[in-house]
């Protein structure tokens, strides 16, 4: 059986409190009748985690935090702990985006260690990785985001607290796009490397992020072992949200 497919939106730096609660309560009301079998999460701006949260409560959508520390506390200016986005009523936290590996210097190393302070906290990891486009080019995508998956997944991942969001630096919040059999390859190489490392590998749901919009979202999420999407851009637009949670179907 497939996993259950999984629409996360990465809010990023956007949105204050104002359009941020119309946005929680149009994809809110959304869920509350929607047919598709899909979960949704958002990952809002941690000072946004309350208001949100205010929203979606009692409904099925999720929420999730953008980064977490380490460690569960401590003096760290500025960091959040997986501890803090739980009790914030998080479910889920994104480690490892290439935003935050590229501004923030993110090894694997510190990716895994914030993978496993998620885990430690209850929360599912989002584990994102992906190549840039020098590493496209010269051949070496399978490699470099195989090798990532090993250095920032915990030793104790399985298929309940980790998710992988397989995001092409060079295809995020810039209109391109892998072919559709570049994706397919890499989700599959994916699922290989995984098969190494975890024993439920084939439940584990790996995610296609970088413009995923309403007009790609269905021949997207139609390739095997693509179990989903994160998307940025797009998931600041109820509408154009939506559209791509039903594409899910
Ligand atoms: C992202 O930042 O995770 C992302 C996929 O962005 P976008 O959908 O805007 O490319």
């Amino acid at each position: 059986m497939s996993p259950r497919t999984l629409i996360a939106g990465n809010w990023k730096m956007n949105l204050l409190r104002g359009e941020a609660g119309l946005l929680a309560v149009a994809l809110a009301d959304h869920m509350r009748s929607a047919t598709s079998g899909a979960e949704m999460v958002v990952c809002p701006p941690t000072p946004l985690l309350d208001t949100v949260a205010a929203k979606l409560a009692g409904t099925p959508l999720g929420l999730g935090g953008q980064d977490c520390h380490a460690e569960s506390a401590g003096a760290h200016t500025g960091d959040v702990s997986a501890e803090m986005l739980r009790d914030a009523g998080c479910g889920f936290v994104t480690v490892g985006h290439s935003e935050r590996r590229a501004d923030h210097d993110e090894s694997d190393g510190l990716v895994r260690a914030k993978a496993e302070a998620a885990h430690r906290a209850g929360l599912i990891a989002i584990v994102c990785v992906g190549e840039t486009e020098a590493e496209r080019d010269a051949g070496r995508a399978v490699d470099v985001v195989t090798s990532q998956i090993a250095g920032s997944l915990p030793e104790a991942s399985t298929a309940a607290n980790t998710v992988i969001a397989y995001e092409p630096v060079w295809a995020i919040g810039t209109g391109r796009t892998p072919t559709l059999d570049d994706i397919a390859e890499m989700h599959a190489a994916m699922r290989a490397r995984l098969g190494d490392l975890m024993t439920d590998s084939d439940a584990v749901r790996l995610l296609y992020g970088g413009s995923v919009k309403p007009s790609n979202a269905d021949e997207i999420l139609a390739i095997a072992n693509v179990n989903g999407a994160l998307v940025g851009g797009a998931s600041l637009k109820a509408e154009d949200f939506i559209a791509i949670h039903r594409a899910a179907g």
